[in-house]
């Protein structure tokens, strides 16, 4: 098997926060936003990553690009270990790995072109290009994502959603990068306009032999473009399998529940299917459930369910899952 590009190890990010409605001078809580996620990733490869709001995948996705600092845990890329490393190590890794952002629009200088945004990676990390090679590499990456030449000296607010992703999508290739985190890329456009950006991403992936982390809150969005797919809640992992595997067969109770979620289009298999709902909210993750953190909603929770926390383990079929039950 190839070497991984990026190796995430018992990766945890913890942040200290002052509970609400609590007076200032209140002893600090933990807050884990990211409870110990542990994955490798290959060249050309997609790993999705969903789970409901507040299941730390965007944290995640952060720390990887230590613009949040882990608490503990380890990112290797290309074998080269980053944590604890200096300013200049992730200088250099930013080039190979670059992020689109959920909010197209958000995400886009407003008071700057099209040229302009989509150019600025290439003066911070290639100052050696004169600006003559710079407009020629923006106008062929322009063309690559589908926007048109003229509009090339226009502002983000003349753009439509799904052509500022397309802005944002070009800004993060032009620089060649190996990795592509995309958080959320598709959540604030109509259906429509997803799948034009997520077949877009898929053949610049090809074409390009990007590996990509493409983040999702529902299972529906991640499964034409994953080859794997890491199923988090409340910070921890619960699963992380082949996309074949964790369709047909999900191992764990809370994959399950989102998948029974996904609508499907026939009416007559749609009033056929299985739905199990979750009951209640995400719990606090300030102050999680005592073993595992899903059992306050889990439709399958027993005894042992509060007192011990489920071993992250491999099941038969190549698996990983955390459930005491599971395999
Ligand atoms: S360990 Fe228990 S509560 Fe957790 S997912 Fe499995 S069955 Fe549900």
């Amino acid at each position: 098997m190839a070497e991984a590009l990026l190796s995430v190890r018992d990766l945890r990010v913890n942040f200290q926060i002052t509970p609400a409605g609590a007076w200032p001078w209140t002893a600090k809580k933990d807050l884990k936003a990211v409870g110990g996620v542990s994955f490798d990733l290959y060249p050309g490869e997609t790993l999705g990553v969903v789970g409901e709001s507040g299941c730390g995948k965007s944290t995640l996705a952060r720390a990887i690009l230590n613009l949040i600092p882990a608490s503990s845990g380890e990112i290797v890329w290309l074998g080269k270990t980053l944590t604890g490393g200096s300013t200049r190590d992730w200088h250099a890794v930013r080039r190979d790995i670059q992020m689109i952002f959920q909010d197209p629009l958000a995400s886009l200088d407003p008071r700057m072109t099209v040229a302009r945004i989509i150019g600025e990676p290439l003066k911070v990390h290639r100052p050696e290009l004169s600006a003559d090679e710079v407009m020629q590499r923006v106008r062929a990456m322009m063309k690559k994502v589908g926007l048109r030449d003229e509009m090339i000296n226009r502002y983000p607010h003349e753009f439509s959603g799904g052509q500022c992703q397309r802005i944002g999508i070009a800004r993060a290739l032009i620089l060649e990068p190996k990795l592509i985190i995309c958080d959320e890329p598709v959540s604030a456009l109509d259906v429509s306009i997803q799948a034009q950006i997520i077949n877009l991403l898929k053949s610049l992936q090809q074409e390009m032999g990007l590996a990509l982390i493409f983040i999702a809150h529902d299972l529906a969005v991640v499964k034409h473009i994953s080859d794997r797919i890491l199923v988090m809640y409340l910070g921890r992992e619960m699963e992380l399998a082949e996309k074949s595997m964790l369709y047909a067969k999900p191992s764990h109770p809370y994959t399950r529940a989102l998948l029974s979620a996904i609508p499907v289009p026939d009416p007559a298999l749609e009033r056929k299917k299985e739905v199990r709902l979750l009951q209640g909210d995400i719990p606090s993750p300030i102050n999680p459930p005592s073993g595992c953190v899903f059992r306050t909603r889990c439709p399958e929770a027993q005894t042992r369910c509060a007192q011990e926390v489920p071993v992250w383990r491999t099941l038969d079929n190549g698996t990983r899952c955390a459930c005491h039950f599971a395999g």
